[in-house]
């Protein structure tokens, strides 16, 4: 299996000396599904955010599709960010007086994507995540759950090697968590490949790998036990 990203032995302290990260190893290969567990304060949001190259860690590495990114300038770590790599956020980050087709497009801008197919892409992404009729809508005429699936969209648009999602049914209620989960599922089962943090243990059960954080450390890896944890 082809390794989307390999963390190695990373380390993040806060100048607080908080030590938000200690020593984690943890590997993804191309159409993972996995669930990133642990209490509030363990470490999980510390983690995604190097996994998607938004901090370096202290010590230890990050390497994406064979590049240690810490050898990347800002603007190259942008780069991959725009066209390898794709954000979800438990409160959906959508930008109130763009079209639901618009916010989606913004998914495109980075990624190096002529602007007469943007439109075309962002709408044909709407249509995998079942708002097709809803491209012209603004997001405060789309529900929470809709909003989600738009942020879902523009997430995926671009085809990125990994998806990483911070809660991102934290904010919903259970059918639409339930419903937004489903999704993402479907578009795993499609190849894409996601990591995704939640609190919600019902979620975290249907999931196929899990990895649970306590202070800082990884305690399970399902991948590396192969017990359900
Ligand atoms: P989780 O996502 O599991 O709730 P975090 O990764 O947000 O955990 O936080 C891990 C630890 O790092 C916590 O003790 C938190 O207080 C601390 N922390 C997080 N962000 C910062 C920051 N910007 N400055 C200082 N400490 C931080």
């Amino acid at each position: 299996m082809t390794r989307v990203i390999s963390v190695h032995e990373a380390s993040v302290t806060y100048p607080s000396e908080v030590r938000a990260l200690d020593r984690v190893s943890l590997s993804v290969s191309q159409g993972e599904l996995l669930a990133i567990l642990g209490p509030s304060g363990s470490g999980k949001s510390t983690l995604l955010n190097i996994m998607g190259t938004l901090a370096a860690p202290t010590s230890g590495s990050v390497i994406i599709e064979g590049q240690d990114v810490a050898e990347l300038s800002d603007r190259q770590l942008s780069a991959l960010r725009g066209r390898r790599l794709g954000f979800v956020f438990q409160h959906f980050h959508l930008t109130d007086g763009l079209t639901a087709a618009e916010n989606v497009a913004t998914g495109l801008l980075y990624a190096g994507v002529p602007r007469k197919y943007r439109k075309k892409l962002a709408e044909e992404a709407l249509a995998r995540v079942g708002l097709a009729r809803r491209a012209g809508h603004l997001p405060g005429q789309l529900s929470g759950g809709e909003r989600q699936r738009v942020a879902i969209a523009r997430a995926v648009v671009h085809e990125p090697a990994l998806v990483l999602a911070d809660e991102p049914t934290g904010a919903l209620d259970t059918a639409n968590g339930a419903a937004a989960l489903a999704l993402l599922t479907e578009l795993n089962a499609a190849g894409t490949t996601i990591a995704l943090i939640t609190h919600d243990r019902d979620i975290a059960d249907q999931l196929p790998r899990r990895v649970h954080l306590r202070d800082g450390r990884l305690v399970t890896d399902t991948a590396l036990t192969g017990s359900p944890s």
